[in-house]
């Protein structure tokens, strides 16, 4: 196994500089990187083709653009979120004044999937620049094209002391976390978010996991049920279905089912019909996804291609939560139906299963609303849409229970990327006594002071 010792003591020298913490220094990374990007534009849409076939609409609309979007938004507002922020003092500290101060790790390591392999490998780096963090970044192997620009680029523009690209697939990464981090963050499956939590423990490494699950999409007897089929084709097929937050099954009112899916395949056939579609990433996850068409009817679509790795947009129904398709995230382009008439059996039918990263729900009732939010628990979500939260960089985003821990994006992206060190500014003008036992009394004037 290959030894990354000799590069981390490196950026850690090189973080014991000072230099990144400097906010003209973050904000400099931040412009080059947003320069950069600007520049490897098309490179990247190309290799984002070559690795999965996007579109050039979804790899700027779902990417790129993303990308530029965070950066704008982070160098617009961090020398806000870098001043330390004063806090109250309680009476009993008199004299005193409180601040909490934003401190960087040092190094970090930020590992990132194949779906988006742009988007999540940068969006996590623009939190650690502007924390003043160093990092190392290792991509996925399954999308190498994508993953050499990105190594490039990087390059390019940062000395390796301060940031790098390794590339490599999961024995790289176990040698990387063979190290010692200040931080690791990680998006990609539960079990090896657990594999890196493992290694992170050997070090006490605070570790930000970005994780998956299967995410319900709710549709109420009650919604508007022609925006909610478009709503739901989009967020279930941009990507072919490969995305963490996409839509895992459908959950529809009994008296609306039928109704609902007629509309959901008016909308999916104008969004998708003669459009080339996103490919499934390689040949174990088009045989896991195509095996899933034997159960259940097929509603809409169900051709696919080996050789293209294409599989259409496919809706199943007549499934339940015995069916294979219903025990592990789907993360491609079938949508199985499963359809309820008491709102507290379909509560109960999710809360059974792991928390949710994404719910979504489309009704009109408040009351439904409220009450859905307050009895399952899942990282995020949308009310009458799906995807949208994951832009709105005023959201965290992130999953609970086995969906994630800890969130991301705008000011949270600087939050994970730093300590926050709680500092109380004492006065020497005066001296309250009693806190000293030898004072006389001491036990009760402290009674009444506290
Ligand atoms: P993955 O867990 O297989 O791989 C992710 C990264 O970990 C890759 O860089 C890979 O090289 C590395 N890796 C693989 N095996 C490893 C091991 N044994 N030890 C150490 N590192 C290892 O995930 P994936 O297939 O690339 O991505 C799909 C998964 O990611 C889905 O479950 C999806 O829900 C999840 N995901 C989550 C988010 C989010 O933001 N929460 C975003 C995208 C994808």
């Amino acid at each position: 196994m290959e030894s990354y010792r000799s590069l981390i003591t490196n950026q850690r020298e090189f973080f014991r500089t000072n230099q990144t913490k400097e906010i003209a220094f973050r904000l400099n990374a931040l412009k080059k990187l947003r320069s950069a990007v600007k520049l490897y534009e098309k490179d990247f849409i190309t290799a984002l083709n070559d690795d999965l076939n996007k579109s050039e609409f979804e790899a700027y609309s779902t990417e790129i653009g993303i990308i530029l979007e965070e950066l704008r938004f982070t160098i617009s507002k961090l020398r806000s979120w870098v001043k330390p922020e004063r806090v109250k003092t309680p009476i009993t500290h008199i004299g005193s004044t409180s601040y909490v101060y934003s401190e960087p790790y040092g190094t970090t390591l930020i590992i990132s999937p194949w779906n988006y392999p742009f988007q999540l490998a940068a969006a996590p780096l623009i939190g650690a620049i502007s924390a003043g963090n160093c990092a190392i970044i290792k991509p996925s192997e399954l999308t190498p094209q994508t993953s050499q620009v990105f190594a490039k680029m990087i390059q390019e523009i940062f000395p390796e002391n301060y940031i790098t690209v390794i590339q490599g697939g999961a024995e790289t990464s176990q040698a990387l976390l063979q190290e010692e981090f200040g931080k690791i963050f990680f998006t990609g499956s539960v079990p090896v978010g657990k594999t890196v939590m493992e290694a992170a423990a050997q070090h006490l490494t605070p570790v930000t996991l970005e994780l998956g699950g299967k995410s319900p999409c709710i549709i109420h007897e009650d919604a508007n049920l022609k925006l909610a089929a478009k709503r739901i084709a989009w967020g279930k097929f941009t990507n072919a279905g490969q995305t963490c937050i996409a839509p895992d099954y459908l959950y529809i009112h009994k008296r609306v089912k039928d109704h609902f899916l007629a509309l959901l395949r008016e909308a999916i056939q104008e969004m998708y019909e003669g459009h080339s579609m996103t490919r499934i990433v390689n040949e174990k996850h088009f045989d896991r996804l195509t095996s899933f068409m034997e159960q259940g009817d097929i509603f809409l679509g169900g051709k696919s291609n080996r050789e293209m790795l294409s599989i259409e947009p496919t809706v199943l129904t007549s499934v339940t939560w015995d069916d294979r398709i219903m025990a592990d995230e789907i993360f491609g382009p079938i949508l199985p139906v499963l359809e309820y008439t008491a709102l507290d059996d379909l509560i109960v039918g999710i809360r059974n299963h792991p928390n949710p990263l994404a719910l979504y729900l489309f009704t009109s009732s408040t009351r439904i609303q409220n009450e859905l939010l307050e009895s399952i628990s899942f990282g995020g979500g949308c009310i009458n849409d799906t995807i949208y939260h994951f832009a709105n960089p005023h959201l965290p985003f992130g999953g609970v229970g086995t969906s994630g821990i800890g969130a991301y994006h705008g000011k949270s992206s600087f939050d994970v990327f730093s300590h926050k060190k709680s500092v109380l500014k004492q006065t020497t003008l005066f001296d309250i006594p009693f806190r000293y036992p030898h004072v006389k009394n001491a036990l009760s004037k402290i009674k009444l002071f506290l």
